[in-house]
């Protein structure tokens, strides 16, 4: 990609989530600070306490989503994500995560764990858009 583009970038420039579930699949999951806690907690409209029962683990300070089949238990084969509007902070940010700018290692590793990439892009072109991105205020503004 050499021509020099205006902005806007869309995140698709970069990005589409392909909907493989990838992500939300392992023996653990992210963990869930307290503003997450909350959301979660606002979007399936129940208590505190039955929440906990009812869909995380909690180890000491440390809260994450139950795992079930090996994915997280929010997940959904057909529908992905059950909990989107509740879901944690690390959610919404996967995959474009800012330590891809940081070092091309980090995108090479997350962008081979995520088909949503788009593929055969320069890195330097990624972190051209990714940057712009950011700076529009629209780089965590997708669904995962
Ligand atoms: S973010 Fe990537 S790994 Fe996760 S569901 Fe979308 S395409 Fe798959
Ligand atoms: S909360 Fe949603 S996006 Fe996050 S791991 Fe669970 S199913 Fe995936």
């Amino acid at each position: 990609m050499n021509e020099e583009r205006q902005q806007p970038f869309q995140v698709s420039d970069i990005f589409a989530c392909t909907c493989c579930g990838f992500c939300c699949h392992g023996e653990t999951t992210v963990s869930l600070d307290q503003q997450d806690q909350e959301r979660m907690i606002a979007a399936l409209r129940m208590s505190r306490e039955e929440v906990a029962e009812r869909y995380w683990r909690i180890t000491g300070s440390v809260v994450q989503m139950q795992v079930r089949d090996g994915h997280c238990i929010f997940y959904h084969a057909e529908r992905g994500c059950t909990v989107h509007e509740g879901r944690p902070w690390r959610c919404r940010q996967w995959p474009l995560h800012p330590s891809m700018l940081a070092d091309e290692d980090n995108y090479r590793t997350i962008t081979a764990s995520c088909p949503g990439f788009v593929q055969g892009m320069e890195y330097v072109d990624f972190c051209r858009i990714f940057r712009a991105l950011q700076a529009q205020g629209d780089a965590e503004k997708f669904a995962a």
